[in-house]
């Protein structure tokens, strides 16, 4: 049987209204090891199911969250068999990098896109929100590229910007 269909003591919730609800606890779950404590609980509610021509109310069970605040328990209920865990982290992902690590003239980290049928295209960087695809080039293949009749550096991202640079002190 899995954990949220198994038999659980009731708790008294207070809803988002001000209204309170009998539901069963499943779980006491904190979020992160010194997060807060919230409840994983089960709403019985009912929903209509069809028998025959007709329709027949069924039990329906709704699972849902609440903060520890919101819960106060019955007197005389026995909660010593509901469980209590942490919650994994919420993880972050982490965004495309602005720019390149580093000044590595050899990382391939700008992109060149040619006109099809035409000599010529356009630069752009790594991170250019407005174009993905192309041929990618290191810092020194850019610099080489932007020289060359019909190549252009993208608008919106303006590669030249650090493509012209010079390279910084101790690096080839
Ligand atoms: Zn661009």
């Amino acid at each position: 049987m899995r954990e949220e269909d198994a038999p659980a003591p009731p708790v008294r919730v207070e809803l988002p209204d001000g209204s309170t609800a009998t539901a069963q606890i499943l779980a006491h779950i904190r979020l992160g090891p010194k997060g807060p404590w919230w409840c994983w609980l089960r709403l019985d509610v009912w929903s209509r199911a069809p028998v025959g021509d007709g329709t027949t109310a069924e039990p329906h069970s709704v699972l849902f969250e609440a903060p520890a605040a919101k819960i106060t328990p019955i007197q005389g209920v026995d909660y010593s068999s509901v469980p209590r865990r942490t919650a994994p982290a919420p993880q972050r992902r982490k965004p495309a990098p602005a720019r390149p690590p580093g000044d590595v003239e050899e990382l391939k980290w700008w992109r060149f896109i040619s006109r099809p049928g035409v000599h010529g295209g356009t630069l752009h960087r790594g991170d250019c929100r407005t174009s993905t695809g192309g041929a990618l080039l290191s810092l020194r293949e850019a610099r080489l590229i932007l020289d060359e009749p019909g190549v252009v550096p993208c608008p919106q991202c303006r590669p030249q910007d650090r493509v012209l640079q010079k390279p910084p002190d101790g690096t080839t």
